[in-house]
């Protein structure tokens, strides 16, 4: 982008490439072009070590073994073939799924189609904070149950639910856990053996990494994760996921945890530093303006806040020096307040007012002060026309 484009405050949607991460993926878009699964030759094998490399850095990001992660497409490919590949080889018996209702729509939707089959899916509610409660899961559990799916970070309103207590409940129930780590994966620690995680989906775009590839951590310590395959071909991926491997983009997703894992203490203390800045300075001109979400358990990139009686689609549209969005890049599209805020507990009206600014890797203080300037004068200009609409009224 041109020096004057607007500032990118949307990396909860997707993140821009790391300039190093491109520079390793090049070579792999054109000499070293060679097919992972064509190992007579010297071109196969050089992309095989390549593929293999990067799968070695994302198992360790995880402390997961390398047989243990399957390359797909993304994140929702990865959530995909978890909950309708755990249900397929669910023992008779078994036809029950708790999940919550902040998930990304890759979750729900899922859920929501294996209950068209005949799957009994429980919705977990949220408190006003976002937090799902420990004691529902562990009164939510059945003998039926075969599936627990409960994200990591969500990605609207960046709360951080408490992934290994919830863990812990699925071992003792002997239920599988799937986690959606596609906001935190690269950014927070994650152990998936000490938080007892079975399934755990990531994606590269959201880690400065290439769009079009992702992975799932499948539990292949005992007891062993049965997943079945929902794309059927060559038997790539040990049979969970035929197709020719993106050798280019598992290069960059590679890189982008590599780099990751090495900036990210320092990284987060940055962005905790620049998003209280900008809670602190809107909160303090503007005393109605709430934060939405935990503030406590929140990841450091992450700003979701209401502006009552102001329109957020209006408030985007207006400040012209910001790219910033309503909730999800997936629900904008239509003009449903996002499912995430309502289920804090808010009505439609003040639902519509929640505005998300996601901070990255490449957002400077410079940056962040002048966005302040333009989110607090919008707001101002809004609520001013509102309160002499008001009198007009009167
Ligand atoms: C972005 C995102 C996804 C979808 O990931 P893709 O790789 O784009 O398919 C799923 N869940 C969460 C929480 C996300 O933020």
């Amino acid at each position: 982008m041109t020096s004057n484009s607007p500032i990118y405050l949307d990396n909860n949607a997707t993140t821009p490439l790391d300039p190093k991460v491109l520079e390793a993926m090049l070579p792999f878009y054109k000499e070293k072009f060679g097919n992972a699964a064509s190992f007579h030759h010297g071109y196969g094998h050089e992309a095989k070590q390549a593929v293999e490399h990067a799968r070695k850095v994302i198992a360790q990001e995880l402390n997961a073994k390398i047989r243990e992660i399957v390359f797909t497409s993304g994140a929702t490919e990865a959530i995909n073939l978890a909950i309708k590949g755990v249900c397929a080889k669910a023992p008779p018996g078994k036809n029950h799924i708790i999940t919550q209702v902040t998930e990304h729509p890759a979750v729900l939707d899922t859920c929501a189609a294996l209950k068209k089959k005949g799957w009994d899916v429980s919705i977990l509610q949220v408190d006003s904070s976002g937090f799902v409660d420990l004691n529902d899961i562990k009164k939510e559990m059945k003998e039926e149950t075969a599936l627990v799916a409960v994200m990591h970070a969500n990605n609207e309103i960046g709360v951080i639910q408490d992934i290994a207590e919830i863990g812990k409940i699925c071992k003792e129930n002997k239920v599988h856990f799937l986690v959606d780590a596609a906001q935190s994966f690269g950014k927070l620690s994650i152990d998936v053996v000490e938080m007892n995680i079975d399934l755990l989906a990531a994606s590269a775009h959201k880690i400065y990494g290439p769009k079009g590839v992702g992975c799932l951590y499948v539990n292949q310590k005992m007891p062993k994760v049965q997943l079945e395959a929902q794309l059927h071909g060559g038997g790539h991926e040990r049979g969970f996921r035929s197709g020719t491997l993106p050798v280019p983009l598992i290069v960059g997703f590679g890189k982008a945890v590599e780099i990751s894992s090495i900036v990210r203490n320092e990284e987060n203390e940055r962005l905790y530093q620049m998003r209280d800045k900008i809670i602190n300075e809107i909160t303090s001109v503007h005393t109605k303006v709430i934060l939405n979400g935990s503030k406590e358990n929140r990841m450091p990139n992450n700003v979701n806040l209401c502006f009552p009686g102001i329109d957020a689609e209006t408030l985007i549209m207006k400040m012209k020096g910001i790219a910033c969005s309503t909730g999800s890049a997936c629900s904008s599209a239509n003009l449903v307040p996002s499912h995430v805020i309502k289920a804090l507990g808010y009505g439609n009206e003040l639902a519509h007012s929640a505005v998300r600014f996601s901070l990255g890797r490449f957002n400077s203080i410079a940056e962040i002060e002048a966005a302040i300037k333009e989110i607090n004068s919008t707001v101002t200009m809004l609520y001013k026309r509102s309160s002499s609409h008001l009198l007009v009224h009167l």
